[in-house]
Order: C-alpha cells, then sequence, then structure tokens
C-alpha cells in the first residue's frame, strides 16, 4: 500500500484544492470517505510504531484477527468544527484520549499515550481539512479506532493492535435534525450491566443495541431509552448518548457506575449547569420520575443536546412541551457558544488546530 509522509500530503491537499463536492446544506450522520486515515500498529512491546497516513480505504485482517472474533476493539468518537474566526477546532480530546487509555485496561489492549492520541487526530484533521465543512454546515466526525489485529485462536489477547483515525463530514444525527426525540423505554433488553464494558466504548456493546433500536424504529420512535439490568426500574441512557431530566429547575443525571457511557458531553452539561447555579445531581432516576418531569434532554458528540418530545413507557406516552427558554436551551446554547468562540473558554476546552 502506498504510504505518505504528512508533509507531501500537505502539500497535496494545499489551498489551490477543489473542494470537495458536497451538497453542504444536507449532509446527514452518512458515512462520506475523506482523503486519509491515520494508521499505527502495536506489537509485542506494547509500543506503538510510528504512525502513517495512508489514502482512506479498505484495510487487510487475517480472518483470525482477534477484533473479528472476539470483539477485542474500542472506538471513540469526536468532531472537529470550522469557525467563524477561521480556527479549526477540537472539543477536549484529551478526554477521549483518556477514555480510550482506561477502555483498552478493561479490554487488555495497548493504547496510544493521551498526546499521541490527540497529536494523531489533529493531524488526521489537517490531512482532510477541506472536507470541514463551512461554518454552521456541519463538522467533520472523527473515529479513532483501536482493535486487535494479530491472530489469535485460543480466548487470549491478540499479539497486535492498531490504532486507526478515520474522518467524514456530517450534518445532524437524527434525521429530522434537533427536532424533539421520541424515546421508547426498552424493558425487555438491556444495553450493559453492572460487571461488563457498557462504561467503555467497547465495540461489543453495540451490536446487541442494533435489534431494539430497529425495533423502536420500525414503530416511529427516534431512539430507545434503556433501564437498568437488575431492577428494571431505573433510567440508564439512550443507545448513544446520555439522559439528563429537570423538574423544578433541578437538573438530574444517572450515576455513570459501570453500565452507563461516561459522555464527554454529559461531564462538560454538568459543569456548565453548576457553573450557571443549576442544582445538578448525579443519582439514580426512577422511569416513574420521567412521567413528572418538566423537561428531558440527551446528550452526546453527535446530537450535541436534544430535546426528548416524548417518552413511552409500557402503555404510557408522556409529551413534554418543549420550552425555547427552558434548561436544554440554555445548556445547548451555552455549550455551543464555548465551542463557536462566542464565550470565554475558561476551562480551556477548546483545542485549536490550526
Ligand atoms: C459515545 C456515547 C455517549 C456519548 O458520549 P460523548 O463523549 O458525549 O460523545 C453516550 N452513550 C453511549 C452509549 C455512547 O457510546
Amino acid at each position: 500500500m502506498p504510504s505518505h509522509s504528512f508533509d507531501s500530503r500537505l502539500t497535496c491537499n494545499g489551498n489551490g484544492h477543489m473542494d470537495p463536492e458536497i451538497d453542504w446544506e444536507n449532509v446527514g450522520f452518512g458515512m462520506t470517505p475523506t482523503d486519509y486515515m491515520y494508521v499505527m500498529k502495536c506489537s509485542d512491546d506494547d509500543e506503538f510504531d510510528k504512525g502513517q497516513f495512508l489514502p482512506y480505504g479498505n484495510i487487510e485482517l487475517s480472518p483470525a484477527a482477534g477484533v473479528l472474533n472476539y470483539g477485542q476493539g474500542l472506538f471513540e468518537g469526536m468532531k472537529a468544527m470550522r469557525r467563524e474566526d477561521g480556527k479549526i477546532v477540537l472539543f477536549r480530546p484529551h478526554e477521549n484520549a483518556l477514555r480510550m487509555k482506561i477502555g483498552a485496561e478493561r479490554m487488555c489492549m495497548p493504547s496510544p499515550s493521551a498526546d499521541l492520541f490527540v497529536d494523531a487526530v489533529k493531524k488526521t484533521v489537517l490531512a482532510n481539512k477541506r472536507w470541514i465543512p463551512p461554518t454552521g454546515k456541519g463538522t467533520l466526525y472523527i473515529r479513532p479506532l483501536l482493535l486487535g489485529t494479530g491472530p489469535i485462536l485460543g480466548l487470549s489477547p491478540a499479539p497486535e493492535y492498531t490504532f486507526i483515525i478515520y474522518a467524514s463530514p456530517v450534518g445532524n444525527y437524527f434525521k429530522e435534525g434537533s427536532a424533539p426525540l421520541n424515546l421508547y423505554v426498552e424493558e425487555e433488553f438491556h444495553r450493559a450491566f453492572r460487571g461488563g464494558a457498557g462504561g467503555v466504548k467497547s465495540i461489543t456493546n453495540y451490536a446487541p443495541a442494533l435489534k431494539p433500536l430497529t425495533m423502536a424504529k420500525s414503530r416511529g420512535f427516534s431512539d430507545v431509552l434503556y433501564l437498568d439490568s437488575v431492577h428494571k426500574k431505573y433510567v440508564e441512557e439512550v443507545s448513544s448518548c446520555n439522559i439528563f431530566i429537570v423538574k423544578d429547575n433541578v437538573i438530574s443525571t444517572p450515576p455513570t457506575k459501570g453500565s452507563i457511557l461516561p459522555g464527554i458531553t454529559r461531564k462538560s452539561i454538568i459543569e456548565i449547569a453548576r457553573d450557571q447555579g443549576y442544582q445538578v445531581e448525579e443519582r439514580l432516576i426512577e422511569v416513574e420520575e420521567l412521567l413528572e418531569a418538566d423537561e428531558v434532554f440527551c446528550t452526546g458528540t453527535a446530537v450535541v443536546v436534544n430535546p426528548v418530545g416524548s417518552i413511552t413507557y409500557q402503555d404510557k406516552r408522556v409529551e413534554y412541551q418543549i420550552d425555547e427558554n427552558g434548561v436544554y436551551k440554555k445548556m445547548f446554547s451555552t455549550y455551543m457558544a464555548i465551542q463557536n468562540g462566542h464565550i470565554e473558554d475558561k476551562n480551556e476546552w477548546i483545542v485549536e488546530i490550526n
């Protein structure tokens, strides 16, 4: 396979290059291939090689690769955005690096250092710069992967690992844009359980969620809301985003104790809300409380902060009025204003690339 050094790539992607022929008004959350992917391998000594950029494309794997046979793999999701001030920025990328480190530990994999991770993400964004949507039209979604790619037959950690980063321009995650979500409370299937891998972004958490998601979508719901697997009583999270409820101006979200993915957006919203003087509680939330809540919203890199319009639990459907002056809107606006550079980034969440 041809490989390119970072510098030669920059030349070929220099300013004179044609912009991709993309209808920026209608980018959804589908996969649009970009120019380059970052690839770095690690064998034997737990040391990663020097990474390289390859043209985006298929990778070759042994049929006996640990990831294919036993699901030894992790992913991350982050976004680069083009601000109106011309800066290209990432949001709290070290948090993604640390989360991958914790996940790698759980999945018996070596992981790149946080600095190496962030540096590789930055370079991947620059290598695919022409694919970053114009300001306001979307973002470049970045997908780092850590995979057990070495061949292994007996159940054991793979002998070789590959860290890959690819990217795709995206618009809104949900087709309806930030239209309110209609959630279905799932009682039969669970996303994660105490002692499992629900607290890390292991690829093994997602295929089992496809069936409940497909079933809910076929019944007209936007997504599934999971309950804890022991009592089937406490709210956990949505397929790929965290959940918050608001009651009498108090904001609550379930604690991340192993079966809930610790979202970086979740963490940021908690910090923003507290900074604005809200009382924020991380506590068990009974599913019945949803029926009484003033507001419910979801958070995640893909969905950002999205209001929930209805929740269906057993034979009850509650609808929420979406208040344009509500808590969800304040959280969304502040989060976006920090990313856009419209308000001060006093916690140093923004990492500039160029
Ligand atoms: C990625 C993910 C989230 C959101 O995490 P962010 O860091 O905010 O993007 C929430 N739940 C699940 C199951 C996820 O995979």
